[in-house]
């Protein structure tokens, strides 16, 4: 008899997967871990008791969440990390050659070792990778602390809930602004905007004081329910977000990287928002 995993992100409201094969679960230390095999899904991993990836869509969100501010960029050489421990935007910031090095700063290794285990494609090979350095640390703690600057960072945390709740502060954002590069361009997974669009709200009042420009680009991820997923953008280079087409056309062409979901013309359109986003933001 197999068991459901009911997701536990809305209190009168949620999608349920069934756990046709439970691959590995365990308390870690900082969050409860599952994964298991869905035959709609492939196998898929829960923290919390919130969806985190799933083989079969995980493409999508890997590729708008790593495409956008890298060929927004066009020639970024060092890239930040910060959770992202399934190894799916550290395989995708990789595809992408005049990458120097990649540090990824994730606070549980026990998530990337299962992943690379039961998520193989995920990772990719990514973590042995010699440009790769992983650093097992709280995320707030070390863009706080870091001397380095990179040219793009990426916080693929989970939800501001547990853990994650760091990962939304504006003690965070100040140590991103001091990591980053002056012509560089930070982006966050932040949330499902028709659900929680109080995230939305809040990063946006948090990024404003720190950054030239805050806002949100797009992404519609299947099993992270409730539509289109909001990502949030920061930056101090203006230029970064009105890159013509011509030039994204030119940057993917010339990186040769197979993508299934990014292209030049959704880079573009995924930063157009909903009206009922543009009015809260206002
Ligand atoms: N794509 C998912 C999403 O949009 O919800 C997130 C994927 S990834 C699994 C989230 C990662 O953030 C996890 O590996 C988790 O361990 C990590 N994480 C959570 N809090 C963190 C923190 N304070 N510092 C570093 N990593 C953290």
């Amino acid at each position: 008899m197999s068991q459901n995993c009911l997701e536990t992100l809305y209190p009168s409201w949620g999608q349920q997967f069934v756990m046709d094969e439970v691959l590995f679960e365990v308390n870690t230390g900082h969050q409860h871990l599952v994964i298991f095999k869905n035959d709609q899904w492939g196998n898929v991993m829960a923290l919390d008791g919130v969806i985190q990836t799933t083989e079969k869509d995980e493409f999508i969100y890997h590729e708008m969440m790593t495409h956008v501010p890298m060929f927004a960029h066009g020639h970024a050489k060092k890239v930040l990390i910060i959770g992202g421990g399934d190894g799916g935007i550290l395989r995708e910031v990789l595809k992408h050659q005049n990458v120097e090095s990649v540090t990824q700063v994730e606070i549980d290794q026990q998530v990337i070792d299962m992943c690379v285990k039961y998520l193989p494609n995920h990772s990719a090979g990514a973590y042995d990778n010699p440009k790769t350095h992983i650093v097992i640390a709280d995320g707030v703690d070390f863009v706080n602390n870091c001397t380095e600057q990179f040219d793009v960072i990426i916080s693929d945390a989970t939800d501001p809930m547990g853990p994650g709740e760091v990962l939304f502060t504006s003690r965070f954002y100040q140590g991103i602004k001091s990591c980053l590069k002056e012509d560089g361009v930070f982006v966050a997974q932040n949330g499902v905007c028709f659900l929680q669009t109080d995230e939305v709200v809040t990063t946006f009042k948090r990024l404003l004081p720190l950054f030239k420009e805050a806002s949100f680009y797009s992404g519609a991820v299947p099993t992270y329910v409730g539509g289109m997923m909001t990502f949030a953008w920061a930056t101090d280079n203006l230029a970064l977000k009105n890159v013509d087409i011509t030039t994204l056309d030119s940057r993917f062409a010339q990186a040769n990287i197979k993508t299934r979901f990014y292209t030049p013309m959704l880079h573009k359109a995924s930063f157009a928002l909903p009206q009922y986003i543009l009015d809260v933001l206002n």
